[in-house]
């Protein structure tokens, strides 16, 4: 997906979590990304999966988004 996606703006996505604008999301942490975020739809050895937020898309494991929540 690209980063300039209506959406993706919105909720702030990088296809690189080390890329996230660090003022304007400080709960923020490069620890965080799409693959170990409990609404990442992709197997842990897939570089890009299914993310419910961005439907008909794929999301990159390395990426994040604002809406990020820990995987259980
Ligand atoms: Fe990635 Fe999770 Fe955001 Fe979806 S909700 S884009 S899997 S961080």
């Amino acid at each position: 997906m690209e980063e300039t996606d209506a959406q993706a703006v919105a909720l702030g996505y990088r296809r690189d979590t080390t890329k996230v604008d660090a003022a304007k999301y400080p709960k923020h942490a490069a620890t965080q990304s799409c693959g170990n975020c409990q609404l990442y739809q992709g197997k842990p050895k897939d570089a890009f999966g299914g993310c419910p937020l961005f439907a008909g898309k794929q999301v990159a494991v390395g990426g994040w988004c604002s809406a990020w929540v820990k995987k259980a």
